[in-house]
Parts: structure tokens; C-alpha cells; sequence
């Protein structure tokens, strides 16, 4: 059984968007070398893959290597340095540290509603 409760429907306009562990969402589907699940949301019958919105979507390596290719970035190890030693492109390495970064901004913008030095800041 897939464990789907990290995942909620991406379609904007499903009145169960962004529900995490909602029940509305089935695995009909899976794709390319990894076994990319697709879901299928039952209420508004949106498929997409597992990995949309993150870095690994649409990427060609297998998700090991991408993992390993943003590990070596956050230890400050640099583009070029990285791309040699995990024998990967340079570009491609650009291209994920731009895709972590845009995914992180999601992430921060969905856990954190409000910035608390922004309500705390003194009035002048
Ligand atoms: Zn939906």
C-alpha cells in the first residue's frame, strides 16, 4: 500500500487542494526507470506525478544522484567541484540548486503564514 498522506491535489481550483492525507488521492499509474507514481485525485480528477513542484520533476538522473548532486551543494562544496566529482554537467547542477531553492521558498511560504520579526518589529 503507498503511503500518500505527505501528498495533497495540486490543482488549484479542486475544493481538496492542498489537503494532506485527505483519502482523495490513488496511485493509477507509474512511470519511467524510477516508478514515478502518478496520482489521481478522486474529487476533481486531476493526475499529476509525485514528484511536480519538487526538483526531481522532469529531472533524467535517478533521484539518488540528485539527492547526492544538492548534499554536496549544502555542505558549500561548489557547482564545478560538484559537477566533477559526480560526474554530472555543470548546467544541470545550476539547474537543481534553482529548482531546491524554488521548492524550499514553497515549503517556507506553506509552514511559516508570517514572518515574526515582521509583527514584532518597534514602531518609530
Ligand atoms: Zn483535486
Amino acid at each position: 500500500m503507498d503511503d500518500l498522506s505527505r501528498f495533497c491535489c495540486l490543482n488549484p481550483d479542486c475544493p481538496d487542494h492542498g489537503k494532506r492525507g485527505h483519502g482523495n488521492l490513488t496511485v493509477p499509474a507509474r512511470y519511467g526507470p524510477n516508478k514515478t507514481r502518478v496520482l489521481r485525485c478522486s474529487t476533481c480528477k486531476a493526475r499529476f506525478s509525485e514528484r511536480k513542484g519538487t526538483p526531481l520533476f522532469g529531472a533524467r538522473l535517478p533521484a539518488q544522484t540528485v539527492v547526492s548532486v544538492l548534499a554536496h551543494v549544502a555542505e558549500g562544496i561548489g557547482t564545478r567541484k560538484t559537477a566533477r566529482v559526480l560526474g554530472v554537467n555543470k548546467d544541470t547542477v545550476t539547474r537543481l540548486i534553482r529548482a531546491a531553492g524554488q521548492h524550499a521558498e514553497q515549503l517556507h511560504d506553506e509552514l511559516v503564514a508570517f514572518s515574526p520579526d515582521h509583527q514584532r518589529s518597534p514602531v518609530r
